[in-house]
């Protein structure tokens, strides 16, 4: 039986053979990212710097280029 761990987003247990841990699922992956992103940005910027924003979406594609993303 493979070890899990919980996510730190949904509390799901996540196995730590899944490409996404320490998160469940690359959802919850951007949903940490945009809590970090928005809690640090928001203290010295009310508005988001576009080219964060970028790096982000840029970053989300290179680590899951296979998969289709749907909200
Ligand atoms: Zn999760």
């Amino acid at each position: 039986m493979t070890k899990t761990i919980p996510c730190p987003i949904c509390k799901k247990p996540v196995a730590l053979d899944n490409p996404e841990v320490p998160f469940c699922s690359a959802r919850c992956r951007t949903i940490d990212l945009g809590k970090w992103a928005s809690g640090d940005y928001k203290i010295s910027s009310p508005i988001l710097d576009p080219d964060l924003l970028e790096d982000l979406e840029h970053a989300e594609q290179q680590s899951n280029p296979t998969k289709e993303w749907k909200n």
